[in-house]
């Protein structure tokens, strides 16, 4: 099929984790890739790579939070890539504590970067994908929405995420757009390191206790996100919008 539209994506929170995964993943699927994320040399070096393996990259350091840094760093995306038709909202924080314990700022810090973010990013995109006639947004929502303890601010900003890529789908159709959530559950990444550690439990036992209450006896890898963003913002997949995916090694509810 000839495509008319142009083929860059851009994901954030790509320097580490699940975002580098989804970063090289699309690239590999043929996607020009802007990589953005709060660290600026790990983004830098992530583009790098993907540019040695033949693809086309760049990286840019911002805060998903705030307005102006959103707005220049999709404007130098669509400058140096072209206009960005594929956006991944993957960055994302934890600051778990049970609800007795939990500061405004860890409430504030976690809504912020999660629904703020995807928000921003999201206003600032939706513009190029509907001059286009052609988009796809997917958004990382959790296995934790459905409620995790320690995580009342973390459990309702992936909540907000199921709710927010609905009412995406629902006003941006008309305009070739399609947006669906993801929520993954168990994935071995920095973040779930971090969880170990506050627990204070070592990570490989962590990892242990999270598979045997898997379905399919292994907790996920980045890849296996990373694959279903590619089958989510591939062609075929333009009559699948305002899902959410549970990537979870097992039904969830
Ligand atoms: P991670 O390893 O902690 O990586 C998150 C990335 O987001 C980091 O590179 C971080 O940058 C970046 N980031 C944080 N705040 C940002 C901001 N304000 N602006 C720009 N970038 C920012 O996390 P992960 O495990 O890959 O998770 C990726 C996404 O999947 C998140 O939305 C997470 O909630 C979701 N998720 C993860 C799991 C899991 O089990 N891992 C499960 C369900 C959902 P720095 O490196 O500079 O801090």
């Amino acid at each position: 099929m000839t495509e008319s539209h142009s083929r860059v994506a851009i994901v954030t929170g790509a320097g580490r984790g699940i975002g580098a995964a989804v970063a090289r993943k699309l690239a590999a699927d043929g996607f020009a890739v802007g990589l953005l994320d709060l660290d600026e040399t790990g983004v830098t070096k992530g583009a790098e790579a993907i540019v040695a393996e033949g693809g086309k990259a760049i990286g840019v350091g911002l805060d998903v939070s705030k307005t102006d840094q959103v707005e220049s760093a999709v404007a130098k995306v669509a400058e140096k890539l072209g206009p960005p038709t594929v956006l991944v909202n993957n960055a994302g924080i934890t600051r778990d504590n049970l609800i007795f314990k939990m500061t405004d700022e860890d409430w504030d810090s976690v809504l912020s970067v999660h629904l703020r973010g995807s928000f921003l990013m999201t206003r600032a995109v939706q513009q190029h994908m509907t001059a286009q006639k052609w988009g796809r947004i997917v958004n990382l929502s959790s296995t934790s929405a459905l409620g995790n303890r320690g995580q009342v601010n973390y459990s309702a900003a992936k909540a907000g995420m199921q709710g927010f890529t609905k009412t995406l789908a629902i006003e941006l159709g008309r305009f070739g757009v399609t947006a669906n959530a993801i929520a993954p559950g168990f994935i071995e990444t920095d973040m779930t390191a971090a969880t170990a550690e506050r627990l204070g439990v070592p990570f490989e036992d962590f990892k242990k206790a999270a598979a045997a209450q898997i379905p399919v006896n292994r907790v996920g890898k980045p890849e296996d996100i990373a694959n279903t963003v590619s089958f989510l913002v591939s062609e075929g997949a333009g009559f699948v919008s305002g899902q959410v995916i549970y990537v979870a090694g097992g039904p969830k509810d």
